[in-house]
């Protein structure tokens, strides 16, 4: 098995071998796999932001000459650039950001997908024999901000949807995956040829990130990131004159799952199955995790044995394994990011106790192997009621369980207690007036009801977006992707007649 240093290397001598690991200045990245330093970049600052701010905002006023037609050319050229490099690039997502293979090709395939599927869903059908389409003036300049779970999807959320409506990006990845981002501006530059300035990356972390958003140049920010982030990047925009732009926030959530005590016993095992995927997805690494289970009582007892039953099930099979091995399993479940995620893990699993509560697995494993990676299991915590530590997230493998014993009212009000339970709540019941009155009161941007995937695909093509301390605007709305990207001003509908001949000079 290659170290994570050898893979880098190697990644970057086929897709950006101009670029140096080894840089002056700044950041140093490590490996979430072996927890070897695998780059030091240098990082952007005051004079450098300028210079990509000067050079994205003429490449967008080029940008603004072409139709829409021939932007869609440039991003379906991009997509495929993508999809050519798939597996250096999911290379990279694996070496920096600690993905098992199927986890990290899923992911760059994902986000070449949305490329195309932007470009087709901002197309209108045509109507009593007219080619229809709507538009609206550009933002000009999109301020990217991205977490280190998803180092390229995340990306292309916000550059396919900026590009096609005319506007160019300035992307600040997280400064813990920032090689997957110099990898793809590699292959963007290839695949738009004269319109490769669209597309800026601002190395560095926090500091540059507030820098860019308070940028008077910069004219809308999307950001992916935690609540103190969005609370950080509102508060900067509330100070700037150029904020007329609503920002989008895609912050963290804290999600919640009630089980009713309504639903049969067959029902029952195929719930706590279905939750799986979403409590161990990317190890507890996403924002749409599930965080909280609200159990009824008389279902309790049943559920925690289920849970413990699947999760000794999974550890038997062995699969969590160092990613760089090429090995996968079920859930995308590799090592945490870094030390820091570690050390809040093993926060809350002590809270827990402090608060009464009972934890059932949750160990380190492979400490003396990888000293400073972090593999941990899975992590079952049971407490008597929802207490502090059910009201933040976790961003790491543990799942907490309180009891209700009530009415259904009372579990969908502890569900809903936290501050940060804005992205995605659900129930299992079978109980209709239950589904009526959760989807009723829910107050998270997503409620999923049996969902077959717990809350871990919410989406389902209404748009992606949080609530409450979870984030503001949306994202991949599939009737209109250009919406938040375009100036609500000077709305222009073409309609065309489709049936006359054209070009035949
Ligand atoms: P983070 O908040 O630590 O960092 C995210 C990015 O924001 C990084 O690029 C960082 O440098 C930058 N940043 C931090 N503070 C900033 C500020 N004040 N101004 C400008 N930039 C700033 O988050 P993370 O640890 O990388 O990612 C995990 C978090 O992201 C979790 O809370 C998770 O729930 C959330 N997340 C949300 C979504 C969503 O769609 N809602 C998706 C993925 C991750």
């Amino acid at each position: 098995m290659k170290s994570a240093r050898e893979g880098v290397i190697e990644a970057f001598s086929h897709l950006a071998p101009g670029i140096s690991l080894t840089q002056k200045g700044g950041l140093t990245v490590t490996s979430p796999a072996d927890g070897a330093v695998i780059a030091e970049l240098a990082e952007d600052d005051a004079k450098t932001l300028d210079a990509k701010i000067a050079r994205a905002s003429a490449a967008q006023k080029s940008l603004c000459s072409l139709t829409r037609a021939e932007r869609v050319v440039l991003l379906e050229t991009l997509s495929a650039a993508i999809k050519q490099h798939r597996e250096k690039l999911a290379e990279l997502v694996t070496l920096e950001g600690g993905k098992t293979t199927k986890e990290a090709l899923a992911e760059v395939d994902g986000s070449a997908d949305i490329i195309l599927k932007t470009c087709k869903d901002a197309s209108l059908a045509d109507l009593t024999g007219m080619h229809r389409c709507k538009e609206r003036p550009p933002v000009g300049i999109v301020g990217l901000i991205t977490s280190f779970n998803f180092p390229i999807a995340v990306a292309n959320w916000t550059i396919a949807p900026a590009l096609l409506a005319a506007s160019a990006v300035l992307w600040k990845p997280s400064e813990k995956t920032p090689l997957t981002a110099l990898a793809y501006k590699a292959v963007f530059d290839q695949a738009m040829g004269g319109h490769a300035d669209l597309l800026q990356i601002l190395i560095g972390g926090r500091a540059i990130g507030e820098a860019m958003v308070a940028h008077e140049s910069v004219d809308m920010i999307s950001a992916t990131g935690s609540v103190g982030m969005g609370k950080g990047i509102k508060a900067a925009l509330a100070k700037k004159k150029n904020n007329s732009v609503k920002p989008i926030l895609e912050l963290g959530g804290n999600n919640g799952v009630i089980i009713s005590e309504r639903m049969s016993p067959e029902h029952l095992q195929w719930a706590v199955a279905s939750l799986l995927n979403s409590f161990l997805g990317t190890s507890g690494q996403r924002c749409t995790n599930t965080r909280r289970l609200i159990v009824h009582r008389s279902m309790y007892e049943r559920v925690v044995g289920a849970l413990e039953k699947h999760l000794q099930e999974f550890l038997d099979t062995k699969t969590i394994v160092n990613p760089l091995s090429g090995a996968s399993n079920d859930y995308g479940y590799g090592p945490l990011i870094d030390k820091g995620a570690y050390e809040r893990f093993e926060h809350a699993k002590k809270h827990v106790l402090a608060e009464g509560g009972k934890i059932l697995l949750g160990d380190r494993l492979y400490a003396g192997e990888f000293p400073h990676a972090y593999y941990v299991e899975p992590a079952l915590a049971m407490l008597p009621s929802q207490t502090s530590i059910m009201h933040e997230e976790t961003f790491a493998p543990i799942l907490f369980i309180a009891p209700y014993d009530g009415e259904i009212a009372e579990a969908i009000a502890m569900v809903n207690a936290p501050a940060n339970a804005g992205l995605v709540n659900g129930i299992y019941t079978q109980s209709r007036k239950e589904a009526d009155e959760f989807a009723a009161r829910n107050l998270a941007g997503h409620g999923v009801i049996n969902s077959p995937k717990g809350t871990g695909t919410p989406a389902f093509g209404m748009g992606f977006g949080g609530n409450k301390d979870s984030g503001e605007g949306e994202i991949l709305n599939s009737t209109d992707p250009l919406r938040a990207f375009t100036r609500e001003d000077a709305y222009r509908r073409i309609a065309q007649n489709a049936d006359v001949v054209m070009d035949f000079l």
